[in-house]
């Protein structure tokens, strides 16, 4: 090797793919995890910026509304520069970069420069909206070739300049990229060069995201098909005979729950799995996030206490975000974790117990129901904590009555380190509340009657615009519902056993009987 370059960064240009972000490659998400710098333009899905370290630097490159985005020559001076100070670079683009997504621009400006480039490829808008709309691209007795068109040669410029009539002499498959705005000059020169008025035409709008939707008909049709329809970009125009031949059962939209919004209130720990079992049986989600958790704590009783760490018999974690907001700190201060101690470790809820066996420790003591009474209860009753050393790990709220019974009836010495402090947001300024607003929903999904009680107290953030889809109300069950009667909101439907499987059981059925 010579030593000219050995300084210098690596540039990564990767297809993201068409939105569903389990449709990126395995090689894209490891760079995504490791790079030092990510520069992306608008995403489908912005989940992969969660993927990146910490640390690393995410430039947005797109267009921001009402402004142009970021010319060309100005991304690819970005790329060079950070590769030039010796950073690894992840140039993220939707789709697949080779694809109508300028990688080859940016791929001779990386040459020019001598810069050491990789690329990743994506799947591609045609290939994932054939797939999420059940249209086989080629077909052994009705297309053997498969093309990819673009309907502006230059997105920034809306010119078209393509002669389409030649395309009409292909008797295969054409994929039509960015080409909703310029259909009927295409549809007409597609017909006046001889292709069949009655030849179908499908558009796949946000293909594979559970906001998909599509609409069907031919080249005669199809305008007015997609006027009444209201579909707009991205959208995917797939011409030809295979149109016709898509699958009856449409194995993506006929989820039960596709085509549904659905509220989940991001208060529990385990909203993120809701979340994803709803999101697989099609449904769209907006998250609200209801509560927030930050750390708060007094450094000085922090080192007392790991000063200490070793004296106490129990330590008790009644949440998850105790747990990791424990061992973040524990392991800033000691590097072995042996320093925590012969204790024995009790926790609240198997969501608090799984949070600490990921540390491979071992949690000796749940209680039966998923509550610091319980907690309490069983503790002292089991164990006997008289005399006893116990460290409480927990929030600011509901602490009082777990501690004070601990020492009353338990008679334990008690010390309570409090690390995080759970507080409202404001949904009023919250992105997804705003679509929320605009948009409306199917229905609100209520885990808990504190989401109930947040529910009530954020009225304002709820006023739906005019045309909004109005929501049922969903409860997890009876004590979720009672708070729900109390405040007189009409009960949608409510889980037949407080579980999430439950939950979305019964928001299935829900809509399976509206539907009727
Ligand atoms: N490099 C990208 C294409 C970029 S051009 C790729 O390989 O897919 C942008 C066009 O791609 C959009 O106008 C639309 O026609 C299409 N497109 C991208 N994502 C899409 C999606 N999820 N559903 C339908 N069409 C999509």
């Amino acid at each position: 090797m010579t030593s000219k370059n050995t300084t210098t960064g690596k540039v990564y240009l990767i297809g993201a793919g068409p939105g569903d972000p389990g449709l990126i490659t395995v090689r894209a998400r490891e760079l995504i995890e490791t790079v030092d710098v990510i520069v992306y333009d608008y995403l489908s899905n912005a989940k992969f910026l969660d993927w990146a370290r910490a640390d690393a630097e995410t430039i947005y490159v797109g267009k921001i509304a009402g402004r142009h985005s970021i010319p060309q020559d100005e991304i690819e001076e970005i790329l060079v520069q950070h590769a030039l100070k010796g950073k690894s670079v992840v140039r993220l683009k939707g789709g697949d970069p080779f694809v109508f997504g300028r990688g080859g621009e940016e791929i001779e400006q990386l040459e020019i420069d001598k810069i050491p480039f990789e690329i990743v490829p994506g799947v591609t808008a045609a290939l994932a909206s054939a797939a999420y709309a059940g249209i086989p691209l080629s077909h052994r007795d009705y297309s053997s070739s498969i093309t990819f068109l673009t309907g502006h040669e230059n997105p920034e410029k809306q010119s078209l300049s393509i002669d389409f009539r030649k395309y009409a002499k292909f008797t295969g498959t054409l994929c039509l990229y960015m080409g909703i705005g310029q259909l009927s000059r295409i549809v007409a020169q597609l017909r006046e060069g001889g292709l069949a008025a009655s030849t179908p035409v499908g558009i796949i709008e946000w293909a594979t995201l559970n906001r998909q939707r599509s609409c069907f008909g031919t080249l005669e049709t199809i305008e007015d098909v997609l006027a009444e329809s209201g579909l707009g970009a991205p959208a995917m125009v797939i011409i030809g005979e295979v149109v016709a031949q898509r699958s009856k059962a449409n194995w993506f939209e006929n989820r039960p729950l596709f085509g549904r919004r659905l509220v989940v209130t991001r208060a529990r720990e385990q909203a993120g799995q809701l979340t994803e079992l709803l999101e697989l049986q099609g449904a769209e989600v907006i998250e609200l996030p209801f509560i927030k958790v930050e750390p708060q704590f007094d450094p000085k009783r922090l080192s007392e206490i790991l000063a200490g760490i070793a004296v106490y018999e129990w330590i008790i974690f009644t949440s998850a975000n105790g747990v990791k907001a424990f061992f973040e700190l524990f392991y800033k201060a000691f590097d072995d974790i042996r320093c925590l101690g012969p204790m024995r470790i009790a926790a609240v809820g198997a969501a608090t117990a799984q949070a600490i066996q990921a540390h491979k420790l071992k949690v000796d003591f749940v209680p039966k129901q998923a509550n610091a009474d319980a907690l309490a209860d069983q503790l002292i009753e089991n164990e006997g904590l008289e005399s006893l050393q116990v460290l409480v790990i927990t929030g600011n709220q509901n602490r009082e009555s777990l501690i004070k019974r601990l020492e009353t009836e338990g008679r334990a010495i008690v010390d309570t380190l409090p690390l995080y402090k759970t507080s409202q947001t404001d949904l009023l300024q919250d992105a997804s509340a705003a679509r929320l607003r605009e948009v409306g929903a199917d229905a609100i999904l209520f885990t808990s009657s504190s989401t109930v009680n947040s529910f009530i107290e954020q009225q304002p953030a709820f006023k739906l615009a005019e045309g909004a889809r109005r929501p049922a109300l969903g409860s997890i069950g009876p004590l979720t519902s009672k708070c729900l009667h109390q405040h007189k909101l009409p009960i949608g439907f409510e889980a037949k056993h407080s579980s999430l499987d439950q939950f979305v059981q019964a928001t299935i059925q829900h809509f399976a009987s509206a539907k009727k």
